[in-house]
């Protein structure tokens, strides 16, 4: 039995399964999507938007702080104060107004959105348990895009003064002393953030190294800077338990350390998302906690496919938003499969990096390459933004130039992760891009630069 049946039914209206229902809509396909929460999910809602808005309004407030300090640029400002609660609430109505927008796109393509959680009765049936009651949506195809939690450490469960990313986004004061247990992209981004806005902040992680997916060159200067602002980095220490205002950590050799803190936020990563969704009634095999998925999305059942998070590595959200188009439009009938090159990464911190496609090491591995690096020390865009401890990093094929791994580390370099892609994506050379014509002056000067570099004649280094 059921009281609503579609052609495609999605659970989860984060930027997967959103994009995939306004896509599908689009397309022709009757289409229902499912979410018990405002659409937008962790990315628009307790994810990318919001934190970007914290790190917007930290930055806004170091920069008068630093006015109020001395007389910087010729500007001076006195007597500064922060009202986190209006910051918040600046936030909120921004991701709010978004979450109209989402639900607006959606039903402008003819999407139907259903307030609920589902629970797949069979491949075909999902039950959604909404406020007014359970309704049943039979469905020829089903997607999950259930996305991700945070990863809970048993010794620190969140609650209290022990914060997950969702909870710090949403204090209204700020913290005199932050713990931050990992030093990854939320733990960095939003440990940057509370301590622009004045936090003593202090960030333990497991690794050696902070931010361990990126090579340690591109996180230097990262470093330096979080030095600057009076942060303190413990690496290779595991936080162990928090009481009396402080955090204790063990070394790997079982040597115990402590630091004070009002509040800590664990940001150790984030486990896919199948909470009481019934994927043990479809039996689906799995990588390891993920979803297992072919090349279109696929799970092993047929007519049920999964996107983004729940799918796996990288857990972003622009990942995500590419599946669910690309799952739309093969519901709709169209042949395709995932053939992208070039997915960037980003981590919002100041100075930001970004890298697509591989590093040096990982390039070197499929055969031998040259490397052409710019610092942004010799670029003038980069002085008169006042920071300079950057570069941006090319590797390519030694034989045909092919373009392999773009990386950069400097102030709003995320901006250039579009052109990076791009050049990834469309196969280009050295020459391509030494080719066209960068302005002057900005940043991306030192994205030809270091492909000059490469090619053995730079310019302005
Ligand atoms: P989600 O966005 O997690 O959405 C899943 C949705 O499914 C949720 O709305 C949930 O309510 C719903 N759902 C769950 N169970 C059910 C059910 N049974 N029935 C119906 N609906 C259900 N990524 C970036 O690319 N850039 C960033 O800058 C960035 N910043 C981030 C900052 C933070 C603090 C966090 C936590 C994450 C950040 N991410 C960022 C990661 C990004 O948010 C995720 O990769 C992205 O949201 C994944 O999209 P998704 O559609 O797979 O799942
Ligand atoms: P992460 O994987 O980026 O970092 C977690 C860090 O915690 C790692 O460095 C790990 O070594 C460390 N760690 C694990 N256990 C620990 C322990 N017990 N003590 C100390 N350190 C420990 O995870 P995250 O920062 O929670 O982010 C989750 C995911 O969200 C990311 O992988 C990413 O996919 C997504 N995200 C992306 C962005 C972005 O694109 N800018 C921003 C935020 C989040």
């Amino acid at each position: 039995m059921s009281d609503l049946t579609c052609q495609l039914l999605v659970l989860g209206a984060g930027p997967g399964g959103y994009v995939a229902a306004i896509r599908a809509g689009q397309l022709g396909v009757d289409t229902v999507i499912v979410d018990p929460q405002p659409p937008g999910g962790t990315c628009l809602n307790v994810g990318c938007v919001p934190s970007k808005a914290l790190i917007h309004a930290a930055d806004e407030f170091w920069k008068v702080r630093e006015a109020a300090s001395g007389d910087h640029l010729g500007i001076s400002v006195t007597g500064t104060h922060l009202d986190l609660a209006k910051t918040v609430a600046w936030k909120d109505a921004m991701v709010a107004g978004l979450n109209r927008g989402v639900g607006g796109l959606l039903r402008s393509a003819g999407a139907r959105l259903v307030t609920g959680s589902g629970r797949f009765l069979d491949g075909k049936t999902v039950a959604v348990t909404t406020e007014d009651g359970e309704r049943r949506i039979a469905a020829d195809t089903i997607v999950i895009a259930t996305g991700s939690a945070p990863v809970e450490l048993p010794r620190l469960p969140y609650g209290g003064n022990i914060l997950s990313s969702t909870d710090a986004l949403a204090l209204t004061e700020v913290p005199d002393h932050l713990a931050v247990v990992g030093g990854g992209y939320i733990g960095l981004e939003l440990g940057t953030a509370f301590a622009k806005l004045g936090s003593r902040v202090t960030i333990v992680e497991a690794e050696p190294t902070i931010l361990p997916m990126y090579d340690a060159v591109l996180t230097r200067p990262v470093l330096r800077a979080m030095e600057v602002l009076g942060i303190r980095v413990i690496t290779s220490a595991l936080a162990a338990e928090y009481h009396d205002r402080q955090l204790v950590m063990r070394s790997p050799t079982g040597e115990a350390e402590q630091v004070t803190a009002d509040k800590v936020l664990v940001t150790v990563g984030r486990r896919p998302y199948t909470d009481d969704l019934g994927l043990t009634e479809l039996a689906l095999p799995m990588d390891g906690p993920f979803i297992r998925v072919d090349d279109r999305c696929a799970t092993a059942m047929t007519g049920v496919y999964a996107i983004g998070d729940v799918t796996g590595e990288p857990m972003l959200a622009h990942r995500a938003m590419a599946q669910g188009e690309m799952v739309a439009e093969i519901v709709a009938g169209h042949r395709l499969s995932w053939d992208r090159r070039a997915i960037p990464a980003i981590t919002f911190t100041d100075p930001e990096v970004v890298s697509v496609g591989l590093s040096p090491a990982q390039a070197e591995k499929t055969g031998h390459t040259v490397v052409g690096q710019f610092p942004l020390r010799a670029n003038a865009r980069a002085m008169t933004l006042e920071f300079t401890d950057g570069f941006v990093r090319v590797v390519a094929r030694a034989d045909d130039h092919l373009i392999l791994g773009i990386s950069a580390v400097g102030r709003n370099v995320s901006e250039l992760s579009s052109a990076f892609s791009l050049t990834i994506e469309n196969g280009l050379r050295l020459e391509d891009v030494a080719g066209a014509i960068h302005a002057h002056p900005t940043q991306s000067e030192a994205f030809v630069e270091a492909c000059f570099d490469a090619l053995g004649r730079s310019l302005h280094n």
